[in-house]
């Protein structure tokens, strides 16, 4: 009897549970799933809080119902990894050995990181909708709001889903309008990057999209300091100044803070980067340094958007390799860097991008000839960004294999030869 052990149960850690509780006997290999909390929240939906779309009840289930029966689910914090001896420490002082490590503990965030952030003004003029409490509190303050500057600010990359901070100027700009007070209120989008965003197809797509609804851009901003509240003596809200001391003042501030990886990986000698994150093989997903050792999700180094959808497509060579590992077979670098991401536009209409490593998003349809419309605005793609609530909680996390959907990049439907818009991995990240 094998033990796999998966540290975190979300979007990662739970697909890959089911999948391997799918396809391993129970006599053959005890699956144990370890995640600190009981909740589990569809994270998307964080982006709907804000503006009363949604609510955390309606993105919120209970985390054990969503594994298959057969996983262990043991609720407790990480305490730290001995790679050694193969052995996790819980912090209830216990302890599970392993012959199999998945690492899906995704990112953390590190407001504390930047100076000020988490000062006077958090949670009063600055906010971030990337937690649930942030979420929260910030549709309070967007409900009190009713004229001055709204600043969104990502301090610094990688971040989850780096397009949910573009989708929510837009949808700032539609809630404004939605509310008769866009013309009291300016919107503005300050960013570390040259661009709106890092892949050129995109970048054009959405800068031009920011200028249509006439938000602000402010690139290459480095924030170093947030001064808001009783520290804001030049600003009513406070202002953000970056590294080469610029200044953007604000009367709201949403922040998205640096993130690295989960506390324990810096405890745990061997198994991960200066950031906290895994360096794994980008193609088959086993640790540089460890060969019993997975990752997947927010929490491996591969230099692809820190999404779902990612987690997902992940999931399906990651369980695969799981088994050939135990099977003493050769590893498949079966992971080409399939991501897929909605980009919620606001007047209910949204974009879809759908890339690899080596491919720029491109136009026509995803996943095939007759699918939905890429790299355009399309009513179609609300529906499908709205409906892909219910693929979650119904087929992604069960594990379930999709008619149609597959983890490498479809090639077809797309519109350009794929040999014109080859780029390097490392911009995608
Ligand atoms: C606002 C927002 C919008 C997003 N929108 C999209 C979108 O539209 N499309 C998309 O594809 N992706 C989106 N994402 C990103 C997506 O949610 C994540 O990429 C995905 O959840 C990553 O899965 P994961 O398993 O790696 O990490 P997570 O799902 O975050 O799971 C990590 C788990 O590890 C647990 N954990 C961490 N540390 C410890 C510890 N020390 N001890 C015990 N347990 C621990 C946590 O409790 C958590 O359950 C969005 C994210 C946010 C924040």
């Amino acid at each position: 009897m094998k033990r796999i052990v998966i540290l975190g149960g979300g979007t990662g850690g739970t697909l890959t549970a089911n999948r391997l509780r799918r396809c391993l006997d129970e006599q053959a290999a005890e699956i144990v799933v370890v995640d600190r909390d009981a909740d589990h929240v569809y994270q998307p939906g964080l982006l709907f809080v804000p503006f009363g779309l949604t609510d955390m009840k309606r993105i919120t289930r209970p985390r054990p119902r969503q594994f298959r029966s057969g996983i262990c689910f043991r609720q407790a914090g990480i305490d730290w990894v001995d790679t050694e001896a193969d052995r996790v420490h819980l912090d209830d002082g216990t302890a599970l050995g392993y012959d199999v490590l998945v690492v899906a503990t995704g990112a953390r965030l590190l407001p504390e990181e930047t100076e000020g952030l988490t000062g006077p003004g958090w949670l009063t003029s600055v906010f971030t909708f990337y937690t649930p409490e942030g979420a929260v509190a910030l549709h309070r303050a967007l409900d009190r709001f009713t004229a001055g500057r709204l600043v969104v600010n990502v301090v610094d990359m990688p971040i989850k889903c780096p397009v949910a901070p573009l989708e929510f100027c837009f949808l700032a700009d539609y809630y404004f309008r939605q509310r008769g007070i866009r013309d009291r209120v300016e919107l503005t989008y300050v960013t570390p990057l040259d661009g709106a965003f890092t892949k050129p197809a995109c970048n054009r797509e959405l800068s031009g999209l920011l200028t249509d609804k006439g938000i602000e851009l402010v690139t290459e901003f480095n924030t170093g300091t947030v001064e808001a509240g009783a520290a804001a003596s030049r600003a009513p809200g406070g202002r953000l100044i970056s590294y080469d001391d610029r200044a953007v003042p604000f009367d709201l501030a949403v922040v998205i803070p640096l993130h690295g990886g989960a506390g324990y990986v810096e405890r745990s000698p061997g198994l991960g980067d200066e950031l906290g994150f895994i360096p794994v093989d980008p193609g088959t997903l086993q640790s540089k340094t460890r060969p019993n050792v997975f990752a997947l999700g927010d929490a491996t180094d591969v230099p692809a958007s820190k999404a779902g959808s990612v987690a997902h497509f992940e999931g399906d060579v990651l369980a695969g390799n799981v088994r050939r590992f135990l099977a003493g077979q050769q590893l498949l670098a079966g992971f080409d860097g399939h991501t897929n991401c909605f980009i919620e536009t606001g007047f209910g209409k949204a974009l879809l991008i759908d890339f690899n490593y080596d491919t720029e998003p491109l136009a026509g349809h995803y996943p095939a000839r007759l699918g939905l419309p890429l790299l355009r605005q399309s009513r179609l793609n609300h529906l499908g960004k709205l409906a892909f609530q219910q693929f979650y909680w119904h087929s992604l996390l069960p594990g379930r294999d999709v008619p149609g959907i597959s983890s490498r990049m479809p090639t077809r439907g797309k519109t350009r030869p794929l040999d014109q818009a080859a780029t390097t991995p490392s911009g995608s990240r």
